[in-house]
This record gives structure tokens, sequence and C-alpha cells, in this order.
């Protein structure tokens, strides 16, 4: 029985074509399980978990990175305000000794027209005339030398004080230089550890996704298996099939099963373990191709997607069979599905495009392979190449590009 539960899993974007993994990414967390029994499939949690417990203090590790980053911008910002105060103030020392040589260097020049004009100037000999004794005599002259060379060194001192200060601005220009330098790096870290910090999360969704598929499984067959060293394909219940519906009640084949150009890479001849049926916009109802027991529910951040895997007997022989790219899933791992159950929703276009990074319009990606993935058994296999590999052309299609309106 199936529980029509509205079930909406994140959607995550979903190869076209769902390929032979040759190059793997070894951060990115394979969507499968290769447990033969329910005891593995046990072990194969407590590894998930332990890996999502060492993801999870990555992405603490990098969130910690970030912040060191960014509070390193802020000391370096504050220390930039501190380096223009200083610049203006060293500026303002500047135009005020300009100011002050100015006026020193009139007074200076006065008292030099004094003495270079002694005779025939008026003021100067007034000044030094007009002493009543000789002593005061000697006492103005005087004056009027120290006042000179109090001035002269006065210049000097402003003249150094602008040289000083000069050097300064320099030097702050400099250490503001240096400043910025630093901010620039710290911008750039924050920027790849962001990445970084996506890429962590993704991965997260993805071991979720794992964790909770497999809790799923756990439970499922805890309820159908005799002990944790049974072989899953002995527990495993599906319904038989007389021959095979399609899950769509309209739509065409836009790309076909087996060997072909691939619409992402463009590699010459990738195998495509599907049919890819378009025709459909996104949210359109997906039926179950055939009776039989939702084997696990999955999705993959790294080109993939929501994925449903149903254990079918079809005419005596096993099948899972793969509904990939999917939108909304409203079935749970262990129901039984008929084929008049709506399993999920096509996906694939605009609405997954936010994260979809494979697909290039709306569509449903579906695959049968003969074996039950996830179950051994006697044409069984446990691994997503060994799924891929035991591939079979989907039949009850027209040919590509032909139109249907009927599911029969
Ligand atoms: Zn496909």
């Amino acid at each position: 029985m199936m529980k029509k539960v509205g079930k909406v899993i994140f959607n995550f974007s979903m190869i076209i074509a769902l390929l032979i993994p040759i190059t793997m990414d070894p951060l990115v967390v394979r969507a499968e399980s290769k447990a033969n029994t329910l005891g593995e499939l046990k072990q194969e949690l407590t590894k998930l978990k332990e890996q999502k417990a060492y993801q999870d203090n990555q992405k603490n590790l990098t969130q910690q990175e970030i912040n060191q980053n960014i509070a390193s911008i802020q000391q370096a910002d504050k220390e930039k305000e501190q380096v223009r105060a200083e610049v203006t103030n060293a500026q303002n020392r500047i135009v005020e000794s300009e100011e002050e040589i100015s006026k020193v260097t009139e007074e200076t020049k006065s008292l030099l027209k004094y003495f270079q004009l002694i005779e025939g100037e008026n003021e100067y000999i007034e000044y030094i005339t007009k002493a009543s004794s000789t002593t005061e005599l000697i006492m103005r002259i005087s004056a009027v030398e120290q006042i000179a060379d109090y001035n002269q060194k006065k210049l000097h001192e402003l003249d150094d004080l602008i040289k000083e200060n000069e050097e300064l601005k320099v030097e702050l220009a400099a250490k503001e230089k240096e400043l910025e330098a630093k901010i620039e790096a710290s911008s750039v870290a924050i920027g790849s550890l962001r990445n970084q910090l996506s890429a962590l999360n993704e991965l997260n969704e993805d071991i979720n996704s794992q964790i909770n598929n497999q809790q799923a499984l756990i439970k499922y067959y805890e309820g159908v298996c005799t002990s944790d060293d049974q072989p899953l394909s002995e527990c495993i219940k599906v319904a038989s099939n007389s021959g095979w519906t399609k899950p769509l009640v309209q739509g065409r084949v836009t790309s076909p099963w087996g060997y072909r150009v691939d619409p992402i890479t463009g590699a010459a001849s990738s195998f495509h373990n599907a049919v890819d049926i378009g025709g459909n916009p996104e949210g359109t109802p997906i039926y179950a191709g055939t009776n039989g027991t939702v084997a696990a529910i999955t999705r993959r951040s790294n080109c993939g997607g929501n994925m449903i895997y149903i254990h079918s007997e079809v005419q005596g022989k096993a099948y899972t069979i793969q509904y990939a790219h999917v939108l909304d899933v409203y079935v749970n791992v262990g129901d039984t599905v008929t084929i008049n159950d709506v399993i999920a929703t096509v996906g694939g276009g605009p609405k997954t495009w936010s994260y979809e990074r494979c697909s290039t319009g709306a569509h449903l990606h579906y695959g049968v392979s003969t074996g039950y993935y996830l179950g051994g058994g006697p044409d069984g296999y446990s691994s997503w190449s060994k799924f891929v590999a035991s591939s079979v052309q989907p039949v009850g299609f027209p040919a590509l590009g032909i139109w249907w309106y009927s599911r029969w």
C-alpha cells in the first residue's frame, strides 16, 4: 500500500544521462548502497553518519576561516582609517609649517633688508640710533641679529618638519597599499571559501539524503527480513507484472537508450542507460510504470537529482526501474506501488535551474535494469556501475520523437 503523503523532496540537479561514472570526484558521495544484508545496511549507515560528522566539521572549519577573513578585513579597514587620519594630520602639519615658513621668511626678509640697507634706511637707523646709549645701541643691533639667527634656525626646523611629514606620508601611503593588498587577499580567500562551503553544503544535502534513504531502507528491511544476515534479495517481496506500461500519459522519447553523443559533455559515444521522455511540463504526474516496491529514493546534487528506484517483477524477471530528474516525490522507501499510482512529477526544467547543472529542459529519465538494485539477488547487483551495466532497453515506447497519447 502506498502512503500518499505529499512529501516534496528538494529537487537537485540531475544529469540528463546518468552515465557510467568514469571519473569520480572523491568528495562526491555516491547515491547508492552496496549492502547485501540488513546488517551491511546498518554498517553503511554508521559510515554515512561518520562521513556526515566529518563534513559537518569541514563546514565549521570553513565557516571559521571565512569569519577570520572577515575579521581581518574589518581590522584592516580600521587600520586604513587610522592611516588616512594620520595622513591628514601630516598634511595639516605640512600646510601649517609652510604658512609658518612664509611668515618667518617675510619677517626675516624685513630684517635682512635692515641689515643690507643700513645706509639710507630710515627705520633701521631710527631703531638703532634711537638707542639712548652705546650699550643699548649694541643691544639693539644684537637683538636684530639674534632675531635673524632665531628665524633662520626656525626655518630650518620647519623645513625639517615638512620633510619628516612628507616622508611620513610616503610611509603611510605604503602602509595603506599594504592594507589594501591584505583586504584584497582576504576577499579572494572569502570568495573561494564560500565556494568551498557551498560545495560542502551540497555534499551535506547529498549525505543527508543518503542517511534518510538508508534509514528508510533499514526500517523497510527490518519489516521483511528475518535476520541481519539474510540476503536482502530473499527479503524482497515484489509485485508481479504481465507487461510494461508507460510512466507518462503522453510524451515522446527525446533521447534514446544506448550509445549516443553526450548532450552535456559532447562525448562522441557515451552510454545512456535510459530513455529520456520529453513533451511534458514540469509538475506533470509520473505514474509507476510497473507494480512494485519502492527500493530507494536518493538525490545527487552533483549532476544528480531526485531519483526513485522501484523493484518490480515483469513476466517472471526481476527489474529495478529508475525514475530520475523528478521534481516532487510522493512515495517512501518500502511503499508498494501500482501502475495507477502517481509516484512523482516531472522535473529538470526551469523550476530546478537554480541548482540544475545537467538538464536543459523538463523530462523524465526512465531507466530499466535487470535484477534488484540495492538488493543483490540471482541477477542482482549492488553497485551503481553494475546497475548501469545491467541496463536494458525500456520497452513499449515508440521510436525517437514519435508522440504517444496513451500509457498502454
Ligand atoms: Zn536521461
